[in-house]
């Protein structure tokens, strides 16, 4: 439902909530952050309201300049908190979050993921793992491959530890944006999200993915040609 991510020099954990506030009027059931200390993914997640989420970041704080965030409507698989993003590949190290629908989950899932465990119901989960089975140290390859034989409606964010200064976005049929900044950079599934942080948008188009740094942007297509993309300034207010 609601996706917001962060990669700069300032505390993600705060923005990408503060983010995911402005986005709470749509509604949801769960909410989670992930990011990466010393080397390893950490996911802290809850069901019911942002407050429980920021509860459990209290006693797990999430200390980094990267971080990705949801509010979950459920789909697929009851509004809990083990159905709730952030979804990880199966050795822990990529982690997801994603709005839309997976149509071909089950069929990803058999072809792919044979004798997998998984610890969601969720067609997101899969979608984690198919990226970790295509991963061969390029993280946005490993999306681009797998995107290739998605079908449904995704925004996507995407972190691994084994790239801790590296986002990857894309989206198709499911609203995402990317906020350019001062050696920050912002992605939302809502631009309320963004505009504390910078007014420099780029609205990404279906097929796009996105790889993101603190110093910059590469869009590419789902055959992996460069595009450029027109950068909107947002004037209205908050
Ligand atoms: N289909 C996913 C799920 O059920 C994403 C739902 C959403 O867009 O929040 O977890």
């Amino acid at each position: 439902c609601g996706i917001v991510g962060y990669i700069g020099q300032k505390s993600a954990q705060d923005i990408v909530l503060e983010g995911l506030h402005s986005l709470e009027y749509r509604g949801y059931d769960s909410a989670g952050m992930a990011g990466i200390m010393d080397g390893q993914m950490h996911v802290v997640k809850e069901a019911g309201k942002l407050t429980a989420l920021e509860e459990a970041l209290k006693k797990h704080p999430l200390d980094t300049n990267m971080a990705i965030g949801h509010t979950r409507w459920a789909t697929h698989g009851r509004p809990e908190r083990a159905n709730a993003h952030p979804h990880q590949s199966a050795d822990g190290k990529i982690a997801l979050v994603h709005n839309g629908i997976i149509e071909n989950y089950e069929e990803l899932r058999d072809r792919y993921l044979q004798g997998e465990t998984f610890t969601s119901n969720t067609d997101s989960e899969i979608v984690a793992h198919v990226i970790a089975h295509f991963y061969q140290g390029d993280l946005l390859e490993a999306v681009r491959r797998t995107l290739k034989e998605v079908r449904g409606s995704y925004a996507l964010a995407i972190i691994s530890a084994d790239e801790p200064d590296t986002m990857v976005i894309c989206r198709m049929n499911s609203p995402l944006v990317l906020g350019v900044g001062d050696k920050e950079m912002l992605v939302a599934s809502g631009v309320p999200a963004l505009l504390k942080y910078t007014r420099e948008c780029i609205y990404l188009e279906n097929g796009d993915l996105a790889k993101l740094t603190t110093s910059g942007y590469d869009i590419v297509d789902l055959d992996g040609n460069p595009c450029q993309r027109e950068m909107v300034h947002i004037d209205w207010e908050d």
